[in-house]
């Protein structure tokens, strides 16, 4: 919100001259894929002790200039956002819970001893993104803008302690449907050698170093066969996926997710979680054990189980895998529902009732 101290800012708008013709921009949407193509523009805004939030540019997407000393290329202070912008049938944007994006990229930014961004100027720069680039939010069934907030230091200085001028930006990649041809279930591997993050540490931040430490892990889940890697605490307690938390449906309808300080507390998970509790569905929060997944699946306790995240939405997991077992898991039909019951409200088919959409 604005504040009397948060004043609103004045985005320069330089517009990119090389920007995409309507045609080719029309030929890339039609099969955009994730995370490859970029929109003509992006929001560049600075931070320095000195003089706050300043400098809050529009300008043509491209190359970032950065001293070899930049802070962040050394010492990884970098955070960042995800989250989408959909097209409504009447052609009007939307994006969803944004404000929730923001609290959490200040947490991260707390955390990595990074400058807090005021919720307003965080909005702000999404609007002033879509305000030059609403072209590139695509119509097509199931597909999105995805938006990426971040923030890195800048500051060309070898010591270790928080830099003192940091950037961040906006930038817009149109994505495709996720799941061509139907949601499928997705095999899991276990990771025993290493672990995403430990008490104390980063891993509830969404910091570029968490991704980082997932990709060896990520890499022996594909050896195994399998699409994605799932994480355990020191104690055996499930934490999550590489990019995606996990959620345990049990027979009597109640649905079960890991409580931990140490795991991103994503906006999907809360969302689709509020939407079963509207069902009449009970929502525990709260530790669950390697021993209590695999025992809830062969006694039949556990009747589903799957993830959840802004790229893919829900992913039903079919098949369990680690070094000493391969557990083929149970699936059912309230994953894809509530995945329906959210899509619906986020591309406007449905009564946003929590007030959770933000036209652009
Ligand atoms: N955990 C991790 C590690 C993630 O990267 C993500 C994706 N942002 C999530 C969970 C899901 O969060 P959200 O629903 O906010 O996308």
């Amino acid at each position: 919100m604005t504040t009397p101290d948060t004043p609103s800012l004045q985005f320069l708008v330089r517009k990119n001259l090389a920007a995409k013709s309507p045609a080719e921009r029309e030929q890339l949407l039609e099969n955009p894929g994730f995370g490859s193509i970029f929109t003509d523009h992006m929001v560049d805004l600075c931070w320095s002790e000195k003089g706050g939030w300043h400098r809050p540019r529009v300008q043509p997407y491209g190359p970032i200039s950065l001293d070899p000393a930049a802070a962040v290329l050394h010492y990884a202070q970098e955070i960042f956002e995800g989250m989408k912008a959909y097209r409504h049938a009447d052609g009007s944007i939307h994006t969803f819970r944004p404000e929730q994006n923001a609290r959490r990229f200040n947490r991260s930014a707390r955390r990595l001893s990074m400058p807090e961004i005021p919720e307003e100027y965080f909005l702000q720069a999404i609007r002033e993104l879509i305000a030059v680039d609403a072209e590139w939010v695509p119509s097509g069934a199931d597909q999105t803008l995805y938006l990426r907030p971040f923030m890195f230091a800048k500051e060309a200085f070898l010591g270790v302690r928080p830099a003192k001028k940091y950037n961040f930006y906006v930038i817009g990649s149109p994505a495709g449907a996720y799941f061509k041809g139907g949601v499928t279930p997705v095999s899991i591997w276990l990771s025993e050698t290493y672990a995403r993050a430990a008490e104390g540490g980063t891993g509830a931040a969404k910091t570029g170093g968490n991704y980082a430490a997932s990709l060896l892990p990520q890499s022996e889940a594909y050896e195994q066969g399998c699409d994605q890697v799932v994480f355990l605490d020191a104690h055996g307690n499930v934490e999550e996926l590489g990019g995606m938390n996990i959620v345990f449906v049990k027979k009597d309808g109640t649905l079960v997710t890991p409580a931990s300080d140490n795991i991103l507390d994503g906006v999907t998970r809360n969302s689709l979680l509020q939407l079963a509790e509207d069902r009449g569905h009970t929502v525990e929060r709260r530790p669950v054990s390697l021993a209590e997944w695999r025992e809830g699946v062969a006694s039949g306790d556990i009747v589903e189980v799957f993830a959840c995240g802004t790229a893919a939405v829900v992913t039903p997991i079919g098949r369990l895998k680690a070094a000493g077992f391969d557990d083929e898991q149970p699936t059912g039909e309230l994953a894809l529902s509530l995945r329906e019951e959210l899509t619906d409200i986020q591309y406007g088919r449905r009564e946003d009732r929590h007030d959770w959409l933000y036209r652009l």
